[in-house]
Order: structure tokens, then C-alpha cells, then sequence
């Protein structure tokens, strides 16, 4: 079986990496001439609109599929004339704009902060009136690893705020005082069979998510797979999508959810008995999906940047190194390690150990 993916980093390199043994090839439809992918299968270079290439890449490929969800509607609608795609348009239109997607967790009933449509400066100033502050504002589309927000918390952060994130259609948030952040990372097959993976544990430096830790046994685990199992069936979904909550309160607010496999999931691969790339092409592809089950405990630290020096991160026991193959450059998700130990205190030292390494390089 061959898959087309549109896009070809480094979630576009992990899902053919898990699909290979599995007999499946790969395509990816990306315009950079150094996709990191593109070492794993066929680089179709051309833009998301080019659809010359999208119909090649339709003709060559027996499913679509995707890697990042800011693919233009327009694509998604073309492709879809010619080659099954998943997870479907709905699902995209809906995750590539927060006021979409806010608007649907209202919708079925699943708690998120308070929020605004924001199309001038005019409607963040009433907005701000009710919501008050601190709150965030956020482009409704293209924002990732923070970017496109910004957090007012004084009334002169709101003055010029509109057209600091360029004049663009926004969402204006009210400001979450959360304890943590979890993710939780499902996947749906085709008839519906749903499976979820354990709760995991996030932190972000600077809005980039440095490490993600799998939980055993979390109280919020149940409430978390009732949230996003009503979202999975709202969008007859297929594939792995990956939801990020706040915890306050003892409970959760919805942050956003991604339609797609999630930095945040990326400790299934040494971690969980099928990892989130394999489920995810098992889903797309009609195949039955494999267990989630944890094995060991596990976290994911990922290498922003740069790779800290192969030879000292493969030294730490229980530690596994995934290269991107990518040019090292500040701010770039460039790697990851992931731990798997049995147990939390071997975990906790490990990680550690990791932390020393990427403060090192
Ligand atoms: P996002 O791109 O929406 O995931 O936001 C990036 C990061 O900004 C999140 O992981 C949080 O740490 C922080 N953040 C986003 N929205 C809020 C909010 N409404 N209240 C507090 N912190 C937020």
C-alpha cells in the first residue's frame, strides 16, 4: 500500500518509519527542497495549491493523509475528488482555526476558557471589557509553538495588540491560572473502533514543548477520553488526533486539539505497545489498530536547535535517540529522546540526565 502525505517533516519521517515494516511506501507533497522525509520515500516538491502535483500525488498513492492541519481547504476539497483522505476535510477546517474549534468544544458541553471572535481592534477592546485580564489573544489560523499570540495582562499590552499579531482575524481567551497541561493522544479507526493512550504530562519553554511525560493511572484519564471521544464521533474521525488540556481546578479545560500524530505522543514509540505513527496509519488504512497500552514508564524530551552529541545521548541507559535529519537552527524541534524505565524514580533520574546533555550543547 502507498500513502501520500501532505508534508514532509519530521511526523511525515516518524509515520514512515512506523509504516515500512508494516509493507507500506510512502509520498510526501512538500515544496522544501530539504524535507527531512524525504530520506524515508518519494518527494513530490510543490506547493500545497500546485494541482498538477496533487494529482500525481493522488494518482500514485492509495490514501492521503497529513502531517500539519494548516493545509489549504482548497487542497484537501481537490484531493478528495480523486483518492480517499483522511482524517476527513471537516476535521481540518475545523482544527486549523481556534474560533472553529473553540466554538465546538461549546458545543458539546467540554469546558474551555472563555472566548471572543476578534476581526478589529474595535471588537479586542469590548472583548477585553468582558473577558478582562490577563487574557490571550490568538490568530485563528497558522499559530503553532506559540507563535501568533500574545498575553495582555496590563491595559497598554491591549492598545496596539490587534495589529501586533498582523491584523488578522483572532480569538481573544481568558487567561487559564492552570496547574498543569496534559494531552491526551486517541486514535479512531474507520468503523469507529476507538482507543486512547495515557494522559500525559506537558511542559513548554517559551510555548515549545520540551518534555512530555506518560502518567500511570491519572484521576483525569476517564474524563479526558469522554471529552475527546464526543469530538472523535462529532467528526466521524480517522487517524490519531491529540487533544491538549489545562488542569485546573481538578479538572480540564480544552486548549486545541491537533488532527494529526503530536510531538506529545512521540514517547509511544519505545513507550507503548503501538506507537501513535503505526495506529495512525492502521487507522487510515483500514487495518485493526494495535494496543495502547503503556509499557514501562516513559517520557519524550525533545532537541531544540541542536542534537546534543549522539555518542553522549545514546550512553544514558534507557534512552533512545531519534534524529529529524534536519539543519540544527534556534527554535527548530530538530530531535527527540525517548526514555522508557521501570521505574518513576529511574525515569526521574534519566530525565535528569537528558536535561544536563541539552543544557550542555
Ligand atoms: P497554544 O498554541 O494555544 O497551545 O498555546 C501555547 C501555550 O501558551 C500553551 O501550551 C500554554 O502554556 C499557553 N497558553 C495558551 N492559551 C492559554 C490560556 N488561555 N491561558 C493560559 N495559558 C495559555
Amino acid at each position: 500500500m502507498k500513502i501520500g502525505v501532505i508534508g514532509g517533516g519530521q511526523l511525515g519521517r516518524m509515520l514512515a518509519l512506523a509504516g515500512t515494516p508494516l509493507g507500506m511506501n510512502f509520498a510526501f507533497l512538500d515544496p522544501a527542497p530539504d524535507a527531512c522525509a524525504a530520506a524515508l520515500g518519494e518527494h513530490i516538491r510543490a506547493d500545497y495549491g500546485d494541482q498538477d502535483h496533487l494529482r500525481q500525488l493522488a494518482d500514485e498513492v492509495d490514501l492521503v493523509t497529513f502531517e500539519f492541519e494548516s493545509v489549504p481547504a482548497e487542497t484537501v476539497a481537490f484531493l478528495s475528488q480523486f483518492v480517499p483522505v483522511y482524517p476527513c476535510a471537516e476535521s481540518l477546517r475545523i482544527a486549523r482555526d481556534r474560533w472553529f474549534e473553540k466554538s465546538m468544544f461549546k458545543d458539546l458541553g467540554i469546558p474551555t476558557p472563555e472566548f471572543a471572535d476578534i476581526q478589529s481592534q474595535t471588537d479586542l477592546d469590548q472583548a477585553v471589557a468582558s473577558i478582562g485580564l490577563p487574557a490571550v489573544l490568538k490568530t485563528r489560523t497558522l499559530g503553532y509553538d506559540g507563535k501568533g499570540q500574545k498575553v495582555l495582562r496590563a491595559a497598554s499590552d491591549v492598545l496596539d495588540a490587534f495589529a501586533e499579531l498582523g491584523s488578522v482575524p483572532c480569538i481573544l481567551e481568558g487567561f487559564v491560572p492552570f496547574t498543569g497541561e496534559v494531552s491526551l493522544v486517541a486514535v479512531r479507526a474507520r468503523d469507529g473502533e476507538t482507543r486512547f493512550y495515557p494522559l500525559v504530562h506537558n511542559r513548554h519553554d517559551s510555548g515549545i514543548l520540551c518534555l512530555s511525560v506518560a502518567s500511570s493511572e491519572h484521576p483525569l484519564q476517564a474524563l479526558a477520553e469522554d471529552y475527546v471521544g464526543r469530538v472523535l464521533h462529532k467528526l466521524n474521525y480517522v487517524g490519531v488526533l491529540a487533544f491538549e488540556f489545562f488542569e485546573v481546578d481538578g479538572g480540564l479545560k480544552a486548549n486545541e486539539i491537533a488532527p494529526r500524530v503530536h510531538n506529545s505522543g512521540h514517547w509511544t514509540i519505545e513507550g507503548a505497545e503501538c506507537s501513535q505513527f503505526e495506529n495512525h496509519l492502521r487507522a487510515v488504512a483500514g487495518l485493526p489498530l494495535g494496543s495502547t497500552a503503556k509499557v514501562g514508564e516513559s517520557a519524550m524530551l525533545n532537541f531544540i536547535g541542536e542534537v546534543p552529541p549522539v555518542a553522549k545521548v545514546i550512553a544514558i541507559d534507557d534512552c533512545h535517540l531519534h534524529h529529524y535529519g534536519k539543519a540544527f537552527k534556534v527554535g527548530r524541534k530538530v530531535g527527540h529522546a525517548t526514555l522508557r524505565c521501570a521505574d518513576r524514580a529511574t525515569l526521574d533520574k534519566q530525565i535528569a540526565a537528558v536535561e544536563a546533555l541539552i543544557a550542555e550543547a
